[in-house]
């Protein structure tokens, strides 16, 4: 599902690189869990997935995605097959629950029909039955994610990069948003959560990628936070 083949990502200004020589893959259906300190390269690792940041060197797989030699005209369609969901949400605060999840069919052309069909679904799927007409000010922070996960999942995508989604919640909150990424997960979607909430990596005992100053320092089959 992922395969990153040598790649090495440099930003302009800065002197390191912020993914050095990377090789890394993940299979379809997986669950992994991305750790490392501020700075290692999480951020820039999902960009390059979505073709937002290019590689200065190697190779970069998504599906059947050549992502480094992509044509921009298939750009769109790779970042359809990816659902992403962030720290902050950014859900859109002008609109409804179902109105946020019905927007992200709406702009990829999905007729009216299959929108008011798929959108009460996916808001039941997530826990959210009974709050579709809610404003996301009227939302506790969990609500407001599982409404950010109804909208990157929505449309079915192959791949759930999730980049720090339980960095704003309390303990039991984060546990029941990763409850619901599980969920989705053993439906098929492949899924990478990047975080510091060792507790969580802890109990779920999934795959654990850690990145170091732009280096995979880490891959274990069913890790745990602190050692390898
Ligand atoms: P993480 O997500 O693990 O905190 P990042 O991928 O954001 O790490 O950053 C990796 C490295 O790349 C850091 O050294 C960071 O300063 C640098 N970096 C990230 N984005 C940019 C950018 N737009 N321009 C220059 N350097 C950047
Ligand atoms: P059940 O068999 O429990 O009724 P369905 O397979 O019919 O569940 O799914 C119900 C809805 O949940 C789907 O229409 C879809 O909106 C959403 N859903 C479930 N799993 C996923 C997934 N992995 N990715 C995207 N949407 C999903």
């Amino acid at each position: 599902m992922i395969k990153l083949s040598d790649v090495t990502m440099k930003y302009k200004a800065s002197a390191r690189p912020a993914l050095s020589n990377m090789s890394l893959e993940l299979d379809k259906g997986e669950f992994a869990f991305l750790i490392g300190p501020s700075g290692s390269g999480k951020s820039t690792f999902f960009r390059v997935l979505l073709k937002e940041d290019k590689p200065s060197s190697g190779d970069v797989y998504v599906g059947d995605f050549h992502v480094n030699k992509l044509k921009a005209r298939m750009v769109p369609k790779l970042r359809q097959s990816i659902g992403c969901v962030f720290q902050d949400f950014r859900l859109l605060q002008q609109k409804s629950v179902a109105d946020n999840v019905a927007f992200a069919l709406e702009v990829i052309g999905k007729p009216p029909s299959t929108i008011a069909k798929a959108v009460p679904e996916v808001l039941e799927y997530v826990g959210l039955e009974g709050k579709l007409d809610r404003m996301p000010y009227e939302l506790s922070g969990g609500e407001m994610q599982r409404v950010a996960i109804a909208r990157a999942i929505v449309n079915r995508p192959l791949l759930l990069l999730a980049d720090e989604p339980t960095g704003n919640l309390d303990p039991d909150t984060s546990q029941e948003i990763v409850d619901v990424l599980d969920r989705v997960n053993r439906r098929g979607t492949t899924v990478v959560m990047a975080t510091h909430d060792r507790q969580i990596v802890d109990a779920m005992r999934r795959r654990v990628i850690e990145f170091d100053a732009g280096q995979l320092v880490r891959n274990d089959v069913q890790g745990i936070y602190g050692i390898g």
